[in-house]
């Protein structure tokens, strides 16, 4: 994935590994209803698994902890790439110590990239923890805490997907999300890549695609419960499919199943095995219900002429790209490992905008890597200045222990640099998202309504096809979810103001609904 970062790059070895303590007491005997609280760090995909634990939790049994109560269960679901992650996470075993230690029966899971890469160090740090799970094994949650209440605090982390069963993808689970009517759909968990600052191979593994077929029918589920916009997600969506390529040619062992491969919605034809992501796009946009697709994220090294065509061919496609761009600098670039130069991303975006009419694109940027000279840096300002971003993610670089750019620590660049740096970077983001915003005033645009503004609980917040805020007054009550069409009026740095035209469509969904993914 192309927006999380830093990060070990260690790997840990193939055999699944099980840590148990057989000495615990068990605490929970009953049937009373007990309640869970999930604070999760990180990305979208760490929010999507904390959907699935809430799904599975509540599968069991749990109930949500309301507001302020205490909860039976806290999972605290980690991010090992956010600076001083283990810090922060133990500093909150140590308060959770203290709030068990007053409240008996409570029970605490650590699950997330933190967790799958020091799955030793939080045992040994914070042995009261009731359950340390990985990345790989989110779907035994709820079978872990039961097990850890007859036999005591256990780890399980393992160190692969499971592989043999499709009914075992960690995206086939019960999910329950904050947001009824808009859907995260993990297409692809792992990375095959090795940017050398980045801990998500480490901690998520090989690639490994969901069948085609099974996420087009998890999409009409979805949308038969009125969802109306789904975000695709992957470490490198633009590789969708690679490994269902390999798996299919592996009859003799077992991953052959072209039904479950290609599914409905694929129509390949002769001249190819597999699905693309394009075709992911189309036979998503294609689902009855489905107004807005929006994917996350594809490397800039990937992105493929067929990728950009279904964008423009398939309309409930949104007109919005998050192509990570991390540095502008050819050696900066090489030293990183990302598998392209400045000029191969620079033409990839004209492609990108050529193709597709009216096209937001946003971006990641590091600041500070590991050698950056000026002369490098400047290469960065320059390629953002010509890129014209709508926005950016920006970041001065963290060594993360056991990456292989933190060994460079010869090569680091002074903190006050890398500062300065950010400062000269911002400015230039900031004046193309400036003109970006202000060239969408006069127009009529599409919004989903997300609900009232944060800042001014008067006008309702909805947001546009680029994945813009508007805030706009509305004579009535329009329900979340809902599309309207909005005349903009004005524009600041990252939003913009607006006048409601019409009411386009009424949200549809139950006011929280339980999924099954298939
Ligand atoms: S290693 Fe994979 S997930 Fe990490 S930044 Fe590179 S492409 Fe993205």
């Amino acid at each position: 994935m192309c927006r999380a970062y830093y990060g070990r790059h260690g790997p840990f070895g193939c055999a699944p590994a099980i840590f148990g303590d057989e000495s615990g007491p068990s605490f929970y005997d009953g049937p009373v209803a007990r309640t869970y609280e999930i604070r999760t760090h990180g990305c979208q995909m760490n929010e999507h698994d904390s959907e699935r634990i809430a799904g599975l939790l509540e599968a069991d049994g749990l109930l949500p902890a309301g507001p302020g109560t205490p909860a039976d269960v806290v999972v605290l679901n980690t991010c090992c790439i956010r600076e001083n992650a283990d810090n922060k996470l133990y500093g909150t075993l140590g308060h959770l110590k203290s709030v068990k230690a007053a409240q008996p029966g409570m029970e605490i899971v650590v699950a997330g990239c933190l967790a799958q890469k020091d799955r030793d160090g939080v045992r040994e740090r914070a042995p009261y923890v009731d359950v340390v799970l990985g990345t790989h094994n989110v779907g035994r949650v709820a079978e872990l805490l039961s097990e850890s209440r007859r036999s005591g605090p256990l780890t399980e982390v393992l160190d692969a997907a499971v592989i043999d069963d499709h009914a075992l993808f960690p995206t086939a689970l019960p999910a329950v999300r904050d947001v009824a009517y808009l859907a995260w759909v993990t297409i692809q968990i792992g990375c095959d890549n090795s940017c050398a600052f980045c801990i998500v191979p480490s901690v998520r593994g090989e690639e490994m695609s969901k069948p085609f077929g099974e996420l087009v029918a998890e999409v009409e589920a979805l949308a038969a419960d009125g969802v109306t916009e789904v975000t695709l997600l992957g470490q490198n969506v633009n590789s969708y499919g690679r490994d269902l390529t390999l798996a299919m040619r592996a009859d003799d062992a077992g991953h052959h199943d072209h039904v479950a491969v290609a599914g409905p919605g694929w129509n390949s034809g002769e001249r190819r095995a597999r699905p693309l992501f394009a075709d992911l796009l189309r036979a998503v946009g294609a689902v009855d219900g489905i107004r807005r697709v929006r994917f996350t994220s594809p490397h800039p090294k990937d992105l493929r002429p067929d990728t950009i065509l279904a964008m423009a061919d398939t309309p409930e496609v949104c007109e919005h790209l998050h192509l990570p761009l991390q540095s502008g600098s050819d050696s900066v670039l090489s030293a990183m490992r990302r598998g392209y130069t400045a000029d191969r991303y620079l033409e990839r975006l004209r492609d990108a905008r050529a193709g597709v009419a009216d096209l937001a694109v946003t971006t990641d940027i590091i600041i500070g890597f590991p050698g950056e000279t000026e002369a490098d840096f400047e290469a960065t300002l320059a390629l953002a200045a010509e890129a014209e971003y709508d926005g950016a993610y920006t970041f001065i670089y963290s060594p993360r222990t056991g990456t292989e750019a933190a060994a460079w620590s010869d090569k680091f660049v002074d903190h006050a640099v890398a500062v300065a740096r950010m400062d000269r970077l911002r400015a230039v983001i900031e004046r193309s998202m400036t003109r970006r915003y202000a060239d969408r005033v006069g127009r009529i645009e599409e919004v989903q309504i997300e609900g009232p503004s944060k800042k001014d609980p008067s006008r309702l917040t909805g947001r546009t096809r680029q994945n813009k805020l508007v805030h706009f007054a509305s004579r009535g009550p329009i329900r979340s979810g809902s599309y309207a069409t909005i005349e903009v009026t004005g524009s600041g740095l990252s939003h913009m103001l607006g006048e409601l035209v019409e009411v386009t469509h009424q949200a549809t969904h139950r006011t929280r609904i339980p999924v099954s993914a298939i």
